[in-house]
């Protein structure tokens, strides 16, 4: 059996991983990193069998298209991973024409996507042609799965990972394998608690509203702002929401077998108010005291429109909600206190904080989960600071830390 990384070995973002096994190839997620312009992984081979899909998230999800043009290829995901996938992926086809940079497939790729995809439920077990996989859930976002082969060996591909129950999802179980592929994002990183800094969030929101201003959660569409809206249920705060995360609310509404409590989740979403259409913002402007709205970094969406009407006030409030990578207009909030904005740096005035509202599992929760699983090798993905996770781990199992492109025998 041999593994190769076609991205996101020792990175988050473009994950795509290549098992060869007893004369089949199967490819784990394919995704891309959606910078500005976005980065790509490695070409898919030409020859995969079968494709799993962990969860949408674009840097697992992102290349999927692509496996149309594949002659065999099918894939396999949960019906939530297709739905959002796919607003995904036409999503970032709109990006890509509106910043002007070359797609790397077509709308039409997406289209003939459909016909390749079978659904699985959350505890399924896929067989195909002495293929055998079994799906579990993987806590992170509505859908997510960590996905296990049975092969010469089992190995159990986690995707990304969260152990702790949060809202919108259960937290995930530890699986016992030959080989685990695991996510490491918070390798060496511990969360706060959570319930602490759900109380802090909305003491500052209410702290907001109190001095007169209003309050803007830039959060990312698919788990965030579902996660945020939950928070925010049973407050009593107006609460606008705008954005793509609405059409992330009808598939998720529409499953609510893949939610921790689905009745909870629509009273949530009963007492927020969604800007239906552009017109409605400037409504919105004026009787929200919570705005939830994406892009979660800030390098787009209609938050530029609430940030640009609000950013001079200072009793309101700009509370970041997910991680802000290198290079964005969040990271730039909150390591300068500005914000570039059709080329132009701005200095809001606003109050700005960072709440941690993170869908992956810390360092120790993945270090239990690698113990639990019993595996005799450990293989480190999906992470740039692997080392903490290889030290913790190294006493009781081999562990490998793989490169993208390099194939490596197990
Ligand atoms: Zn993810």
């Amino acid at each position: 059996m041999d593994l190769q990384f076609l991205g996101g070995a020792s990175e988050v973002g473009s994950l795509g991983l290549v098992i060869r096994d007893q004369g089949r190839t199967l490819l784990f997620d394919y995704g891309l990193t959606p910078t500005d312009p976005p980065t790509y992984p490695r070409p898919a081979p030409t020859n995969v069998d079968v494709a799993f899909l962990s969860h949408a998230h674009l840097d697992h999800s992102g290349m999927t298209p692509l496996l149309s043009r594949l002659p065999k290829a099918r894939l396999i995901a949960t019906p939530v991973t297709i739905a959002v996938a796919d607003l995904l992926t036409k999503d970032a086809l709109k990006v890509a024409r509106l910043e002007g940079y070359l797609a790397p497939y077509t709308p039409s790729d997406i289209h003939s996507l459909h016909a390749k995809f079978t659904a699985v439920g959350r505890h399924d077990t896929f067989r195909h042609r002495g293929i055998e996989v079994e799906f579990t859930p993987a806590g992170h976002i509505p859908g997510a799965s960590m996905v296990l082969y049975r092969g010469e060996k089992d190995v159990l591909f986690t995707g990304d990972l969260q152990t702790i129950p949060t809202h919108l999802v259960g937290g995930a179980e530890p699986l016992e394998c030959d080989v685990l592929v695991m996510e490491s994002t918070y390798s060496g990183r511990e969360h706060p608690d959570r319930r602490e800094t759900e109380r802090r969030f909305r003491d500052k929101i209410e702290a907001t509203i109190e001095r007169g201003g209003k309050a803007i959660v830039p959060a990312f569409a698919v788990g965030r702002a579902q996660e945020v809206l939950m928070t925010l249920a049973s407050t009593g705060f107006e609460v606008y929401l705008d954005g793509m995360a609405r059409s992330v609310n009808e598939i998720y509404e529409a499953a609510p077998e893949y939610l921790a409590d689905a009745r909870r989740f629509r009273r949530a979403l009963d007492g927020v108010h969604v800007v239906e259409h552009p017109g409605d913002r400037r409504k919105a402007l004026r009787e929200a005291e919570v705005i939830v709205t994406t892009g979660g970094m800030l390098d787009g969406g209609p938050v530029l429109y609430y940030v640009g009407e609000l950013y001079r006030d200072a009793n309101s409030s700009i509370y970041l909600t997910g991680f802000q990578v290198e290079g964005s207009n969040g990271r730039q909030l909150l390591d300068h206190g500005t914000l570039t904005i059709d080329d132009t740096v701005i200095h809001p005035s606003c109050e700005v904080e960072k709440f941690d509202f993170s869908a992956h599992a810390g360092h120790s929760d993945l270090v239990r989960v690698a113990k639990e699983s019993r595996a005799e090798t450990v293989v480190l993905m999906h992470g740039d600071q692997r080392d903490a996770l290889r030290a913790a781990l190294e006493p009781t199992c081999r562990v490998v830390l793989p490169e993208n492109g390099k194939a490596f025998a197990l």
